[in-house]
């Protein structure tokens, strides 16, 4: 498939599906979690950092590193992918699905996002599961306004199960869209290696953006072979703008 055949697709599909993973929010300056851990962090693995049996060991050091990287997440702005995807949602019925915490989508304007690992501005109250926002001068561990307990990074941690109520509604989603955009992301863990292959199974047109050959890319019917911002600016074209 051409790419102007997938741009005319996109542009008269009545649903639209997007799966986005750190590749998007690179070209805003955030960097991986991995990319993350320079410096005094860079003795860590990612499993002393973040999972719940770091944090029940030593939760200072695990808030320290969310807050750090929730200042690098507010700090950013969102780049012409994620506009673009909150401009073509103006257009049709488009959800974004993403594995990224940093709200980027949000703050482009982006209505229907399903955040599959949570979000670092919040916090979630390890009592009573109150969630509320991280204001940029909080000092950690943030205190529950509900219960007054100690709250956690409100992201999903290694070890933990994805919230079930959002994983429903992003495989419900790409069963039934009629494009599905993959943009960013490796396609290594699930759901994320599987939501592409549901959309195709299902019927759906498949495209990959992405400068890195993943396990997904023999499913897709267009593979454009670029970063989120210059792959969406080909797809998207009008749109971007
Ligand atoms: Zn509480």
């Amino acid at each position: 498939m051409n790419l102007e055949i997938a741009k005319n697709k996109i542009n008269t599909a009545a649903r639209v599906a997007v799966l986005t993973g750190a590749g998007i929010s690179a070209e805003s300056g955030i960097p991986t979690f991995r990319d993350a851990q320079t410096g005094y962090w860079a003795r860590f693995s990612p499993h002393e950092l973040a999972s719940p049996v770091a944090y029940e060991k030593n939760a200072e050091l695990v808030w320290q590193w969310y807050a750090e990287r929730f200042i690098t997440c507010q700090t950013a702005q969102p780049n012409a992918a994620h506009t673009a995807l909150a401009a073509l949602e103006q257009r049709t019925a488009l959800t974004v699905v993403t594995q990224n915490v940093d709200q980027l989508h949000q703050r482009a304007g982006s209505q229907n996002v399903l955040e599959l690992h949570g979000n670092i501005t919040t916090a979630r109250c390890e009592k009573c599961s109150h969630v509320q926002a991280l204001s940029p001068d909080f000092v950690p561990p943030p205190i529950c306004q509900k219960c007054a307990s100690r709250m956690r990074p409100n992201v999903v941690w290694f070890g933990e199960l994805l919230p079930r109520a959002i994983l429903e509604q992003a495989w419900k989603t790409f069963e039934q869209c009629e494009v599905a955009l993959v943009i960013g992301t490796s396609s290594l863990v699930e759901p994320a290696a599987s939501l592409g292959r549901i959309a195709k199974e299902s019927g759906a047109l498949l495209i990959e953006v992405n400068p890195e050959v993943t396990p997904l890319s023999k499913y897709a019917d267009l593979r454009v072979s670029s970063s989120a911002i210059k792959g969406l600016g080909a797809l998207l074209g009008e749109y971007s703008r």
